[in-house]
């Protein structure tokens, strides 16, 4: 259940909605915007009649939603949300470009991705200190320490920093070092995370889970921000199909679909969409193309040497390539990078 309230509608009349909302057993949650106030009432059950609310004094409207998610839909912000993490803009007019290697490996290999990343124009730092590995005998991450190795170079080269939460537990750690906290693919559906991530005033960039279906991908978000953080940042990342040339299928049509079904912003990231590096460039373009507002990409300074995801890895010097590339690409959409 949305409520838009009129221009100017009294904090009185607000709270007259908010208490028949409560009282009925809907969560409220408010919204003051520029213009007008929105409540966005999550209950159990949408079996009401808006009429019963657009006669109160202050509504303008009110409207059933009848998509089981109600934060994450566009229609509970139909303008668009702009996430704020440190001094970057994602879901503006730019399109943030976020690089790094899949996993930190030591202060050197993060100082040079560092400085491929801003020199090219990036804003985000990207790398795995917790890694999510198919066989638990694989590289499994530098924990706590590369997190402060992606600190110090992002902060020397005026960067932010995403990096993989794995688990609850590693939450207030995350929270001392990085920007953004990505949920990883498999991590998509562990609802356990989502909701301790829904109590953190950070942003979170989730993952689409490698089998996950747009309608779960955004009741996902809905888990995150059902506990207060509205700070969500969508992610298609490839899903897994009978295709097996590329590692996974770059779903591109999920970027307009989930830029018309919410107004969180959508990032796309072609290095695990298709797993073969000389494929990122052309998914890259096609997903700003389409209408993603960030791109996160493997880049390494020698990626045939990286601890993990060396095949989807950028080399510099393509990194760089296909920075330019999407300058043109954002242009043509009316953006910029
Ligand atoms: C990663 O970003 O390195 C990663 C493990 O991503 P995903 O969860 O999409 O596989
Ligand atoms: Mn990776």
């Amino acid at each position: 259940m949305l409520v838009v309230m009129n221009q100017g509608a009294s904090d009185a009349q607000v709270s007259e909605v908010i208490q028949k909302l409560e009282a009925l057993k809907f969560k409220v949650n408010r919204v003051d915007g520029v213009v007008h106030t929105v409540l966005a009432g999550v209950g159990p059950a949408d079996g009401l009649e808006p009429s019963e609310f657009e006669v109160m004094a202050g509504v303008k409207e009110c409207h059933l939603i009848v998509s089981p998610y109600k934060l994450a839909a566009r229609a509970f912000r139909p303008e668009g949300t702009v996430i704020k993490a440190g001094n970057v803009e994602i879901g503006g007019k730019e399109v943030i470009a976020m690089g790094g290697p899949c996993s930190v490996e030591s202060p050197a290999q993060i100082e040079l991705a560092a400085k491929i990343v801003a020199e090219a124009g990036g804003k985000v730092l990207r790398g795995g200190a917790f890694k999510p590995r198919s066989s638990p005998y694989s590289f499994q991450g530098m924990g706590e320490e590369g997190l402060q190795i992606m600190r110090a170079a992002a902060d020397k080269y005026g960067l932010i920093v995403i990096s993989e939460v794995m688990d609850a537990s590693q939450i207030p750690l995350m929270i001392k070092y990085v920007d953004i906290l990505q949920i990883g693919a498999r991590n998509m559906q562990n609802f356990n995370l989502l909701k301790d991530l829904g109590r953190i005033n950070k942003p979170v960039l989730l993952k689409r889970g490698i089998a996950a279906t747009i309608e779960e991908v955004l009741l996902s978000a809905e888990y995150v921000m059902a506990g207060g953080n509205q700070e969500v940042i969508l992610c298609e990342r490839g899903i897994r199909t009978f295709e097996t040339f590329t590692r996974n299928t770059m779903d591109i049509s999920a970027i307009p679909v989930l830029k018309s079904l919410s107004h969180l912003p959508v990032v796309a990231d072609p290095s695990h969409g298709v797993g073969k590096r000389s494929l990122v460039l052309p998914m890259a373009l096609a997903s700003v193309a389409a209408g993603a507002d960030g791109i996160l990409v493997e880049v390494h300074h020698d990626p045939d040497r990286a601890a993990s995801d060396g095949a989807q890895t950028l080399k510099p010097e393509q990194f760089k390539d296909m920075m330019d590339k999407l300058k043109l690409i954002a242009a043509a959409v009316g953006r910029s990078i």
